[in-house]
């Protein structure tokens, strides 16, 4: 690590690795002790440009990427995956903050296995022949977009990285990619690991560097067919209107959420407490679809809090590096910051604080699990995404009553019923407005099921076949033929 101090990461383009034009760098942090890791090259306009050609040079026809078998990029899909695996150890993060036995148990795992389920679709994605009238044959074709801009967030820097790269190479795409400026590290190794298993040159290129200035110049960029944004809603409105006034490239967005954990009077109370704070205060609650709006029936709500606040209180918050830590740091000062600030805006506004609310530590980002009770829907905690260890738990008395509150937000991510009623939990799935239900239970991702937003929480899906659409242009061929028969 000391050594480390004295590194300067570099920018992944072409196969190789570049200085930032404006030859500028920032540090990385680690946020269970506030200290720099190293310094990280800062891509801006110049390096977007670059990196922009790369990937243009690699599309061209009758480029290798262009040329080479569906199949084997399949196969260089796969032996990411497998290089991924080998150095799972190593790849566990540092500048996230995140537990590393969670790193190594949930999030590398998960990126190994949408690796190789894209990796399979990569010869399997197949057009149609279409009987359209007259003597004609028809046919379409899955090609790939061309070059993609993906713009990504910290919270899952591994995951976020193959949910975007799978699709976009299973189906023959290049890629420009911004990541995080809180998570270089991570993101930096796997291209290494790219070029190791033979990616040709240009197709994925992977710039550290800031929103408004490397993200921008992604998202307007006249050059860049599709950009691919996971981020804040705020700025996913910043991608939209710079596709708009650029050149309608074309858009998908997972943003925020707000999301609706509903548990009924007749759900077994053990199992919906404990799945009700996994659902909030998994990866330091910093996950787009937590569970962020708790509502609980009003016969069961006193038991409920009570044993939901004894959860809070149990959980290990400490060292990441600790196998027995729940609960690391926040990502930096400044979602620290804005937790705190949320926490006083709900004692301020009338919300009752079970537990928690501090800081948890000396050094470091750490925040106390937080348990708010008696929240209201028009408070500021009940309405916008805090991004943290913060639960805010609402009483509601009958169902139709809190299938409309759960749907009054802007939001649409996810959302999650608990019932031993199948109809009740049918009833419910079916009258929310979200892109993902869990009925007893929360935060079951594979990469096989869609995932993405109604209403401001997106557009588009990732994952599972869903996903190969937004890579995709649809070509239809007609063929001028003698004469067809049926
Ligand atoms: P958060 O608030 O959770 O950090 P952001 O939406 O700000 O979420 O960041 C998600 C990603 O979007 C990051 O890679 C960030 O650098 C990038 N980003 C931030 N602002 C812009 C912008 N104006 N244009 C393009 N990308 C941006």
């Amino acid at each position: 690590l000391a050594l480390a101090g004295l590194l300067t990461l570099l920018l992944f383009i072409n196969n190789q690795w570049h200085d930032a034009v404006s030859g500028k760098t920032f540090p990385t942090i680690n946020p269970a002790t506030g200290e720099v890791i190293c310094q990280v090259a800062e891509a801006d306009e110049a390096d977007v440009e670059k990196a922009v050609k790369a990937a243009r040079d690699a599309f061209r026809l009758g480029s290798p990427w262009r040329r080479m078998d569906a199949s084997h990029r399949g196969l260089l899909l796969n032996r990411l995956a497998n290089a991924i695996e080998r150095d799972a150890a190593y790849l566990a993060t540092l500048d996230n903050g995140k537990p590393y036995a969670v790193s190594y148990t949930v999030d590398i795992p998960n990126v190994v296995k949408c690796l190789r389920y894209y990796a399979g679709w990569a010869d399997k994605w197949e057009g149609k022949t279409i009987p359209i009238d007259g003597d004609y044959f028809c046919y379409t074709r899955h090609e790939p977009i061309g070059v993609c801009g993906q713009i990504i967030p910290w919270n899952f820097p591994l995951l976020m990285q193959a949910w975007k790269l799978g699709p976009a190479l299973a189906t023959g795409n290049t890629v420009v990619m911004k990541v995080a400026e809180q998570t270089p590290l991570t993101a930096l190794y796997v291209a290494s690991l790219i070029k190791e298993v033979g990616f040709p040159e240009g197709v994925v290129n992977i710039l550290p560097g800031m929103g408004p200035s490397a993200g921008a110049a992604i998202a307007r960029h006249m050059d860049v067919d599709k950009v691919a944004f996971t981020g804040s809603t705020e700025v996913g409105h910043l991608i939209q209107q710079a596709s708009g006034s650029s050149n309608l490239k074309k858009v998908t967005l997972e943003l925020g959420g707000k999301s609706p954990n509903i548990i009924l009077s007749d759900a077994n109370m053990e199992d919906a407490v404990e799945q009700s704070h996994f659902a909030l205060f998994f990866n330091q609650g910093q996950c787009c679809c937590a569970g962020s709006r708790t509502f609980v029936q009003a016969d069961i709500y006193d038991e409920f809090v009570e044993r939901s606040v004894e959860r809070a209180k149990r959980r290990v918050v400490g060292n990441p590096f600790d196998l027995k830590t729940e609960q690391g740091p926040q990502v930096d000062q400044e979602q620290f910051n804005k937790i705190l600030g949320y926490v006083s805006s709900g004692k301020r506004e009338g919300a009752k604080l079970m537990c928690g609310g501090g800081v948890a530590a000396d050094r470091g980002y750490f925040i106390q699990p937080t348990v708010f009770g008696d929240v209201q829907d028009n408070m500021t905690i009940a309405r916008e995404e805090i991004f943290g260890p913060v639960m805010q738990i609402f009483k509601f008395k009958t169902v139709e009553e809190v299938l409309t509150r759960a749907n009054d937000t802007k939001y649409g991510l996810a959302a999650a019923v608990f019932t031993k009623d199948i109809d009740k939990a049918n009833y419910v799935s079916s009258g929310l407005r979200a892109g993902t239900v869990w009925i007893n239970c929360y935060d079951v991702f594979g990469a096989q099921a869609p995932f993405g937003g109604y209403k401001a929480s997106g557009t588009g899906r990732e994952l599972g076949e869903y996903g190969l659409d937004n890579y995709t242009e649809v070509k239809t061929v007609t063929i001028k033929v003698p004469q067809k028969n049926s």
